[in-house]
């Protein structure tokens, strides 16, 4: 399975069954590693008193369903809207961050049972401190009041309802940022909302080879619905772009979808009040974009290489869960995850990446970076509580992913690696988890459909 960043899209596609084998050995284990660890099922951020720094909030909930205005204005809409609010509320405990002080306090007696001799610091204590090699703008960098701790596993990222304007606007700020303003949803002209460029007109001969073999590769994967021709054009572009470019959209929309996937999964049918689901939901936003779904196993191949790479890096980690019994066997099960991924440029090859330097003298990376906290930094847009915890903790992940294949060398003794803080790795197990239970709902979704056509 050699998914390599400079594979295309159809190359990625060959690679489907290997990673789905890995996936049935790994999902169990990663899901109870992310929900069942203290260390891994809470989540400290700052999801409430960060202002959008890119547009007015007021803009951002206005395009949202659960806006006031609409409310007052139809009544017939109030028993969704409020549920539309409702849920994309946060429920469970959460438990107010402990200040500077109060953390010291806790460390003392952890660190006596430790021994005075652990060289590390607790993170949670310093995890508000940026370093310049990081692809996230840490969770509380600007602001000087502390987050909240949040359950990961009491907030399941689900349909919520949060849709309409707000939600596009957000991804689409969110596809600018990439480097070469790819459009994102088409109207009629085939240009995209607030974009004054025209999308690639016309198949170069190379990209008309690239198209063919990818409707060759989807019809071997019994993906042979039509495509529609904007987003073929989008995944053929892709072909000509750089590479480094190319990751950065592939990582993109892989997220992307896998909100989609995770939604549609766990959707709630209004009528019924139940959940479960949604086949409709996915064939329209996955089904019939198969380079959606070859992003989310892009995406997968990623984290799971970064994650691969921990392993010597947490035996020295300090977890700072309060319980050293706990911290031993939490950092036991990653050593074991990381184990069990194949070593090596086997998964993802991250080797060919930054090797080129742009003529202005800033560097391909120093870009890339900055343009990735500008993703995380878009999440304080998101107008759904859920959905901008779940915004938040990917971004978090895929940034730390980022962090953990350019930054930390080879993996040789050493080395000077970046720290990381508690927040990156709890959110880079967390985003693992979501893309490994994204394709296991995938997985689910073509039993449904194999049933529909069987019932036909
Ligand atoms: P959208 O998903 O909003 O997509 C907009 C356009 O982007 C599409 O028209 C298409 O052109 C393009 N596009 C779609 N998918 C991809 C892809 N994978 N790759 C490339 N291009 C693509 N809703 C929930 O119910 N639960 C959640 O937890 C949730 N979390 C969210 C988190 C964030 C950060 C954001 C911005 C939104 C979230 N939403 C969530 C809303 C959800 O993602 C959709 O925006 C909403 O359901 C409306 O969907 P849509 O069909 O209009 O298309």
């Amino acid at each position: 399975c050699a998914l390599n960043p400079q594979a295309t899209v159809s190359d990625a596609c060959a690679s489907y069954s290997d990673l789905d084998k890995l996936n049935d050995r790994l999902h169990s284990y990663v899901h109870n590693l992310a929900n069942n660890t203290d260390f891994f099922s809470y989540y400290r951020l700052n999801l409430y008193n960060k202002e959008c720094p890119f547009w007015s909030d007021e803009n951002g909930l206005c395009g949202n369903i659960a806006c006031a205005v609409t409310t007052v204005e139809n009544e017939e809409d109030v028993p969704a809207i409020w549920r539309a609010e409702e849920l994309g509320k946060l429920e469970g405990p959460q438990a107010k961050h402990p200040g500077r002080q109060q953390q010291r306090e806790l460390r003392r007696p952890l660190l006596g049972n430790l021994g005075e001799d652990v060289g590390e610091s607790c993170v949670v204590e310093y995890d508000d401190e940026c370093d310049d090699r990081d692809y996230c703008v840490p969770e509380d960098e600007s602001a000087s009041a502390k987050g909240d701790y949040v359950s990961l596993a009491e907030n399941p990222e689900r349909f919520t309802g949060y849709a309409g304007e707000g939600a596009h606007q957000v991804w689409e700020a969110i596809y600018r940022e990439n480097c070469f303003s790819r459009p994102l949803a088409r109207d009629q002209s085939g240009i995209a909302p607030g974009l004054s460029t025209a999308p690639p007109s016309g198949l170069s001969p190379n990209q008309a080879q690239a198209a063919l073999d990818f409707k060759q590769v989807m019809k071997a994967h019994g993906r042979e619905q039509a495509l529609q021709s904007g987003e073929l054009e989008d995944a053929m572009a892709l072909e000509d772009e750089c590479l480094e470019k190319r990751v950065f959209y592939r990582v993109i929309s892989g997220m992307h979808a896998a909100i989609s996937t995770h939604l549609c999964y766990d959707y709630l049918n209004q009528s019924t009040g139940e959940w479960g689901p949604n086949l409709r939901c996915y064939k329209e936003r996955l089904h019939q974009h198969p380079e959606r779904i070859a992003n989310l196993y892009f995406n997968y191949a990623f984290v799971l290489r970064a994650v691969g790479k921990l392993k010597d890096y947490v035996q020295d980690y300090t977890f700072c869960t309060g319980d050293p019994i706990q911290d031993q066997r939490t950092k036991q099960m990653i050593r074991t995850l990381a184990d069990a991924i194949p070593s090596g440029p086997q998964i993802f090859d991250e080797s060919v990446m930054f090797q080129d330097h742009t003529a202005d003298g800033i560097s391909l990376k120093e870009d890339f970076r900055n343009r990735f906290r500008n993703v995380s930094r878009i999440m304080d847009c998101v107008g759904c509580d859920k959905c901008r915890l779940w915004g938040k903790v990917q971004t978090a992940g895929f940034g730390t992913a980022l962090k953990v294949l350019f930054e930390f060398g080879n993996g040789n003794a050493g080395e000077d690696k970046p720290i990381l803080r508690r927040t990156e790795l709890v959110a880079l197990i967390n985003t693992l988890d979501k893309i490994s239970s994204a394709l296991k709902a995938i997985d689910h979704f073509r039993e449904m459909m194999a049933a529909e056509l069987a019932s036909e």
